[in-house]
């Protein structure tokens, strides 16, 4: 069994695999975070980036890319750190690489999906035994802890959270704790100063050394204790078809971490699972199919790709929003129930060490607008349809919170972070899903159909949204699927 990749489909798709007595491989193209560089850190914080951050590049390239209207983007050495973006004409869309994908970089936020809006996004899917079955197995299996209310009253580290309440409850609008893979007992004991800091030392997209509940310390971990589990990392797949003898011939780049090439592999798997992310999985079956490869793949692979409906902002005000931060959010603003603009906003800390008066925001949106993966003959690449246009229903949406705060509390927006008077952080996005979606280019459990043995397992599934932040729902999701699978096609 090959799994293309570590997050959190490929993670589960692993330890199921392996718990089910079944030999599995998995092949992740960037590295093992486990050993610590010279300052005897694996990871590097926000406010001094160095190679560790970024996937192969020679500048960050950060959410918040301007302060003050000046570009705060540092030149860093070529390495294969745990951050990518990958730039589609008009977006940007940020991705873990590494033992562990997204779930090394990201804030933790562990949200299940409102059920209703899960069911409109996934008809398919019994969601009686999602809600009674998968979404707890998930929560349990990631980690899924609560902060305690009255610690988040005092604690000095979310004060720029209490703020943004505050000025929301003011303008009418609802906000809702978020549950998180961070331990917040591990948090607690951070602001005591008893444990090294790692949630409260900016750290955070660059990967967190302590405290977080990663992929490589839940699923994989479990999946390596059975004893059958390999890792090949720093391994990329660049091709996938039928071999002669049967099964599928796997070619595999192997990189050194300055992202040459060591050595071109060939392996023959009986089945492969697509888990490299919406990104990831899109491009490659995009690429067999246009190469002739996996000519029989459905017209919809490369289809119904969405953002999440992400967009960044922020407020200028007097509020204090405190020198010292929480690198993990903890609090949303709620109004999913506006039928004229659905908005789940997560109030994001500015973890820069100092007093900043910035109050950061990321919604999520309800955008209908989905693009088009599409190979690219003349550049040998795959291609994002994916326009600038494309992010204004999350913008307005997203306006008739901020504008009605704002109005509120006499405060502004800030046109300063996200490139000179430039209000919306509408080019990026760290929510992609879609592009092989379930039950359109695949059957109701990820099979890819015309090939026996290859499925798909991770974010490509879901359509373009989920209206929270996703991984408890690719997980829940791959949870769903490989039972099925391991039961009706490995048994
Ligand atoms: P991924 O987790 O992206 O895993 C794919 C893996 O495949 C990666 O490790 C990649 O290196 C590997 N890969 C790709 N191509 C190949 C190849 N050709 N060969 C071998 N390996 C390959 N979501 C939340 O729910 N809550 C949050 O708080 C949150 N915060 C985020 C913050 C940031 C900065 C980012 C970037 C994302 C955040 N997300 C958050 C999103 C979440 O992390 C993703 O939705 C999730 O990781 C996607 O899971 P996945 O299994 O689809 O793929």
């Amino acid at each position: 069994m090959l799994v293309i990749g570590s997050g959190y489909g490929g993670a589960v798709a692993a330890l199921r695999l392996t718990q089910a007595g079944i030999q599995t491989h998995i092949v992740e193209m960037g590295q093992s975070w486990t050993t610590p560089g010279s300052d005897g850190k694996v990871f590097c914080d926000m406010l001094n980036p160095d190679g560790r951050s970024f996937w192969l590049k020679t500048k960050t390239d950060q959410p918040v890319g301007y302060f003050l209207g000046i570009p705060v983007n540092k030149t860093i050495p070529k390495y294969t750190g745990v951050l990518d973006t990958e730039s589609f004409g008009a977006i940007r869309v940020y991705q873990g690489r590494g033992v562990g994908g997204g779930s090394l970089v990201n804030g933790g936020m562990a949200v299940t999906p409102r059920r209703s809006y899960f069911e409109e996004v996934l008809p398919s899917v019994d969601s009686d035994e999602m809600y009674s079955k998968y979404f707890p197995r998930a929560n349990a299996a990631l980690g899924v802890n609560n902060i305690d209310p009255a610690w988040f009253e005092t604690a000095d580290c979310y004060q720029f959270a209490r703020v943004s309440r505050m000025r929301a409850h003011n303008a009418g609008f609802a906000t809702t704790f978020v549950p998180n893979v961070y331990d917040f007992d591990y948090m607690r004991r951070e602001a005591a100063q008893e444990v090294p800091r790692s949630a409260l030392a900016s750290e955070v997209i660059y990967g967190n050394n302590h405290g977080k509940k990663s992929l490589d310390k839940t699923y994989l971990a479990a999946a390596a204790a059975t004893g059958r589990l390999r890792i090949s990392t720093l391994h990329m797949v660049t091709s996938v078809a039928p071999a002669s003898g049967g099964g599928y011939a796997v070619e595999i780049r192997q990189l050194d971490t300055s992202g040459s090439t060591v050595a071109n592999k060939t392996v023959t798997a009986d089945r492969v699972f697509f888990a490299a992310g919406s990104v990831g999985t899109s491009k490659l079956l995009v690429s067999m199919r246009a190469q002739g490869k996996l000519p029989a793949l459905p017209s919809a692979v490369g289809e119904g790709w969405g953002n999440n409906g992400n967009v960044m902002v922020a407020r200028a005000g007097l509020d204090l929003t405190g020198a010292l931060q929480s690198g993990m959010p903890a609090l949303g603003i709620d109004n999913w129930a506006d039928p004229a603009g659905p908005v789940f906003a997560e109030i994001a800390p500015f973890p820069a060490g100092s007093e900043l008066w910035i109050n950061l925001y990321l919604a999520i949106t309800k955008n209908p607008n989905r693009a088009r993966f599409t190979f690219n003959a003349s550049t040998g690449k795959v291609d994002l349809s994916w326009t600038s246009g494309m992010a204004q229903p999350s913008i307005d949406a997203a306006k008739r919170v901020f504008d009605a705060i704002n109005k509120k509390a006499g405060t502004v927006y800030r046109t300063d972070l996200f490139g000179g008077y430039k209000t919306w952080g509408d080019d990026l996005t760290y929510h992609p899903l879609g592009g092989c979606v379930l039950n359109q280019a695949t059957d109701n459990y990820g099979r890819l159909p015309g090939y026996r043995g290859l499925y798909v397992v991770d974010g490509s599934l879901i359509p373009g949204s989920t209206g929270v932040n996703p991984f408890v729902t690719i997980t829940a999701l791959a949870e769903r699927n490989i039972e099925e699978i391991i039961s009706a096609d490995l048994a």
